[in-house]
């Protein structure tokens, strides 16, 4: 191309970017056909399925072309248990690039002193920082008393001794139905049988958390870990608060950002609401508000890095080099000037949906939201969270249901259904169209009747919707979905 050329639009860098990436997914669709044509078609059928549908899942996203395609490579193949230059395996020159770049751009982005790259996912990164605190806190300085450097130089006895020390340690984290995860002390999770715990929730009367209770909960339990973080509460967290009440009672605290690790990233949440510089240990997500691949980080203050080092092989299974080596990929993209852009129109759109709600009459847990997804209470629709998510997926809005803080109808059937913006605005929704949105799941709703029991009472997951609605709801969302189309470009054939 002439330096003169003019741009067209099919030698623009976006078109050449975008002809790229179709060329390979139709080259590589077409040799996984050639040996399971059913896994071929599956994949092709799930993009147009995403293409189609409203995503508003607030856990999930879309990473970038260049993210997932990382993914498919021989660093698959690789073996690597250990830490970058200090290998169980032989040949990782290789898989350490990949590894050392993916933590080099973790510890930038977010200011980190120390970044963890191998876990697979979020749950996999809480273990890992589970058993790096006990290692710190209750290991480390039993084997000091004992003048032993590990388990192996302890008698019988007193390795005994120190099983039980460890499994007799207590955590503090937020109460699944406040909007906790299962792995924050959830008894029937690993986190609330290896740990004695107990939970703090929010305020009955606002639905926010109150920083006075968790204090009085942490100064009565004296917990060794105190969690903070969430996957269902619409609100902002003041981390430094937080790390207030851990060292009132000589907690460490640990922070699961799993999903906001975005709005962390883009500098929507500093100060105060930054968890980096307050908490001793963060983990997160790659693949929630983040925008990477499927996977987990662990971000931790110096003094816990050696032990959070042993996650594999001591917790983890061995690392996934190419899950890694997208990791690197989608953090060096978040370190990029846009990435704050997209962060603030995170936040911007939920700001626009649970104003969407509100002026139609909609109830929200605390009122409306100040991160990235907002919790609708439907029970003012005479529905469960079970029967709105169903009639919202005949409408073509995906969502999933949620309890509500107290929720009558319990964990399976609840109260609530929970939505976020990541994934939309990756596509590029703006302002007036989340507002749009939150009109059409209002219509959704209006417009479903729950249905009966065999004994004939109202039953908490058959309803009705009336006829047309999902269709019309379905145009209306086309039309949206068609200005912002899913990798603009990819085109297979
Ligand atoms: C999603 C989530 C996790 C779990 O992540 P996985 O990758 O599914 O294991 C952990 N903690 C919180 C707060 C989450 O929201």
């Amino acid at each position: 191309m002439s330096e003169n050329a003019a741009a067209t639009p099919t030698d623009s860098p976006e078109a050449v970017q975008a002809g790229l990436v179709s060329s390979a997914y139709q080259q590589a669709l077409e040799v996984i056909a050639g040996v399971e044509p059913r896994v071929a078609e599956a994949t092709r059928q799930e993009l147009a399925d995403q293409r189609a549908s409203l995503k508003l899942i607030a856990s999930e996203n879309y990473a970038s072309p260049a993210v997932l395609l990382t993914m498919g490579t021989w660093f698959s193949d690789k073996y690597a248990e250990g830490t970058v230059g200090h290998r169980f395996y032989a040949g990782c020159q290789n898989v350490d690039t990949v590894e050392a770049l993916a933590a080099e751009h973790a510890r930038e982005l977010f200011g980190a002193e120390y970044a963890y790259a191998q876990p697979h996912s979020g749950i996999d990164a809480n273990l890992v920082a589970f058993w790096s605190i006990l290692a710190h806190r209750v290991e480390g300085p039993w084997l000091e008393k004992y003048g032993a450097k590990n388990v192996n130089e302890l008698s019988e006895e007193d390795w005994e001794s120190l099983r039980h020390e460890l499994g007799n340690q207590r955590l503090l984290g937020m109460s699944l139905d406040a909007g906790g995860h299962l792995t924050h002390g959830f008894r029937p999770n690993i986190s609330g049988k290896m740990f004695h715990q107990q939970q703090y929730g929010t305020d009955p009367q606002t639905g926010l958390l109150d920083y006075d209770a968790v204090r009085a909960k942490a100064k009565e339990f004296r917990p060794l870990v105190l969690v903070a973080g969430y996957s269902a509460y619409p609100r902002r967290v003041n981390f430094a608060k937080m790390r207030e009440i851990a060292d009132e009672v000589g907690a460490t605290l640990m922070v699961d950002m799993a999903h906001f690790a975005g709005l962390v990233a883009g500098k929507v949440f500093t100060g105060d609401e930054d968890p980096v510089p307050h908490a001793h240990v963060v983990t997160t997500t790659t693949h929630k508000s983040l925008r990477g691949p499927r996977g987990g980080l662990v971000l931790a203050q110096e003094e816990y890095a050696p032990s959070v080092d042993r996650g594999c092989p001591m917790v983890l299974g061995g690392p996934l080099s190419h899950v890694m080596a997208a990791k690197a990929v989608a953090l060096a993209e978040a370190r990029q000037p846009s990435f704050a852009g997209y962060a603030q129109r995170i936040a911007d759109n939920a700001t626009s949906l649970a104003d969407g709600f509100l002026s139609r009459g909609a109830n929200l847990v605390t009122g409306g939201t100040d991160n990235h997804l907002v919790l609708l209470d439907v029970s003012s629709f005479g529905l469960t969270g079970r029967q709105a998510e169903s009639a919202l997926l005949d409408a073509g809005v995906v969502t999933n249901r949620n309890s509500v803080p107290a929720d009558p109808n319990g964990a399976w059937y609840t109260s609530g259904i929970r939505l976020g913006t990541p994934a939309l605005t990756t596509r590029g929704f703006g302002h007036d169209e989340f507002d749009q949105v939150a009109a059409l799941i209002v219509d959704v709703l209006k417009s479903t009747t729950p249905g009966t029991t065999k004994a004939g009472g109202p039953s908490k997951a058959s309803y009705r919707l009336e006829d047309g609605v999902a269709d019309k709801t379905r145009a209306a969302s086309a039309e949206m979905l068609d200005k912002h189309p899913l990798y603009p470009g990819l085109e297979l054939v």
